[in-house]
C-alpha cells in the first residue's frame, strides 16, 4: 500500500501570453531588482528574439549587461565566469533568458554568486541544500525560448562536471524564479531540431512523473495532460513552426512537465545525463531516443497506469496502442530510432557501456524509476537502445 505522504511547492508567479515578453521592466520591479545581469547563450545573443528584449530593456530605462557565455549542456568554467562577471558588474539579481541551458547557468549564477562552499557542495543529494547561505540568493526572473526543460518553473540546474565528466543537478529551493515571463512568440523561431528535442523533453518529463512510484496526485494530473498537450501539439509547432496556439500549449506542457516532475524522474533521464555528459548530444532529442525502449523495460510495473493514461487520451491498444503512438510520434518528427543513429553511427563499445551503465544507476534520477535499476539490467537497455 503506497503511503499517502507528499511534498508539495508551486509558489512561481508566471505571466503567461504572447506579447508578455513586454512586462520585462516590470517584472523586475516587481522581483525587485534593479541592475539585472541578462544571461543568454551566444547562438541566442545573436538572433532578433534577445535583440527586441534588450530594446524593450532599454526603453524601461533599465541597466542591465549581458553575459554570454554559455554552453548547451553547461559547464562549471561558464558558471565561473558568469559569477565573475556578475560580481564585477554588482548586480542584484538576473535575468536568465533562453532555453534550459541559460535558464539554469542564469538560476545557478545567482544562487552561487555569494556563497562561500564550491558549486558541487550543493548537488541534488539528501539535504544537501541546507549547506547554502538562503538568504545571499540573488532574485531571478527566468524567460524560456525552448518549450521543454521547464526550467523556468524548477528548483534545480543542471551543470556539467568537466572533470568527472558528469552532468550533476544542483538543488536549492531558492534557485525557484520568482517570476516568470512565458511568451510563447519567443519559441517561433527555435530550429526544427531544437523543437523536437525540447517538446520531446517535456513529455519525457511528465511521462516519467506520472510513472515514477510513490503519491502525488498533483503531480499525476499535471502530468496526465501535459502529456495530452504534447501529443497533441508537437506536431503542429513541428510543421508550422509559426502557429501560436501550438506553440503556447507546449509552452504550458514544459512547465507542466517540470512542475510534475517533483515526483521524481526515472530510466529515460538516467540514462540520457551520461550520454549528455559523455558526448554532448541534446537532452530532450536523447530522452526521445531512449522513451520506447525505457517504456517497454519498465513495463511489468508501469502498465496499468498507462492503460489509465490510455484511456484519458482515446488511445486504442492499451500499452502496446500507447508505445506504438510514441514510435509514430518519434518517426513523424525525424527522431533518431537508436543511440547508434544519434550518434552519427557510432556503437558504444563494452567499456562504454559498462561506464554509462555505472553512471546511470548512480544518477539522481535513478530512484525515481518504477523497477530498480541494476547495472546488469542497465546494461541490457542500453544494448537494445543501441541495436533497436
Ligand atoms: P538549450 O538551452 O541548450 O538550447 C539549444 C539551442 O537552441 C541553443 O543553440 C540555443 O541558442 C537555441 N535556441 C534556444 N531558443 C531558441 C529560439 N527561440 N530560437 C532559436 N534558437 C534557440 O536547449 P534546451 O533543451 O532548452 O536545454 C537543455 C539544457 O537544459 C541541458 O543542459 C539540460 O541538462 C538542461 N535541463 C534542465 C532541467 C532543469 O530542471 N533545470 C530539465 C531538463 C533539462
Amino acid at each position: 500500500m503506497t503511503k499517502l505522504v507528499a511534498k508539495w511547492n508551486y509558489p512561481t508567479t508566471v505571466r503567461f501570453g504572447v506579447g508578455r515578453i513586454s512586462e520585462l521592466p516590470e517584472a523586475l520591479l516587481a522581483a525587485e531588482i534593479a541592475k539585472p545581469l541578462f544571461v543568454t547563450d551566444p547562438g541566442l545573443a545573436r538572433l532578433p528574439v534577445v535583440a527586441d528584449a534588450l530594446a524593450i530593456l532599454d526603453r524601461g530605462g533599465v541597466a542591465y549587461e549581458v553575459f554570454s557565455d554559455v554552453k548547451p549542456n553547461p559547464v562549471e568554467s561558464n558558471l565561473t565566469t558568469g559569477i565573475d562577471a556578475y560580481r564585477s558588474g554588482g548586480h542584484d539579481g538576473v535575468i536568465a533568458f533562453g532555453g534550459g541551458s541559460a535558464l539554469d547557468l542564469g538560476k545557478l549564477i545567482s544562487f552561487q554568486a555569494h556563497q562561500t562552499r564550491p558549486i558541487w557542495d550543493f548537488e541534488d543529494v539528501g539535504d544537501w541544500w541546507t549547506r547554502a547561505d538562503s538568504d545571499a540568493i540573488a532574485p531571478i526572473v527566468a524567460v524560456p525560448t525552448t518549450a521543454g526543460t521547464g526550467s523556468e518553473v524548477g528548483r534545480a540546474g543542471v551543470l556539467t562536471n568537466e572533470t568527472t565528466h558528469t552532468k550533476k543537478v544542483i538543488f536549492h529551493p531558492k534557485m525557484l524564479p520568482s517570476i516568470v515571463i512565458a511568451d510563447p512568440a519567443l519559441t517561433t523561431g527555435m530550429p526544427r531540431f531544437i523543437t523536437v528535442g525540447t517538446g520531446m523533453d517535456a513529455l519525457a518529463h511528465c511521462l516519467e512523473a506520472y510513472c515514477a512510484p510513490g503519491y502525488h496526485p498533483m503531480a499525476d494530473g499535471i502530468a496526465l495532460e501535459g502529456i495530452r498537450l504534447v501529443l497533441e501539439n508537437l506536431p503542429t509547432a513541428f510543421a508550422m513552426g509559426n502557429d501560436l496556439t501550438a506553440r503556447a500549449h507546449m509552452m504550458s506542457a514544459a512547465a507542466m512537465g517540470a512542475t510534475a516532475f517533483q515526483k521524481g524522474l526515472g530510466a529515460i533521464h538516467s540514462l540520457s545525463h551520461p550520454i549528455g555528459a559523455l558526448y554532448d548530444t541534446h537532452h530532450g532529442m536523447t530522452n526521445a531516443v531512449f522513451m520506447p525502449y525505457v517504456l517497454a523495460f519498465n513495463r511489468p510495473a508501469i502498465e496499468g497506469r498507462i492503460e489509465r493514461l490510455t484511456g484519458y487520451l482515446g488511445i486504442q491498444g492499451g500499452f502496446d496502442g500507447f508505445v506504438h503512438r510514441i514510435m509514430d510520434l518519434r518517426a513523424q518528427l525525424g527522431v533518431p530510432s537508436t543511440l547508434t543513429d544519434l550518434l552519427g553511427g557510432r556503437v558504444l563499445s563494452d567499456e562504454e557501456i559498462d561506464r554509462v551503465a555505472a553512471m546511470a544507476i548512480v544518477d539522481p534520477t535513478a530512484g525515481g524509476n518504477p523497477l530498480e535499476l541494476t547495472k546488469q539490467n542497465v546494461r541490457s537497455l542500453l544494448e537494445e537502445a543501441i541495436r533497436g
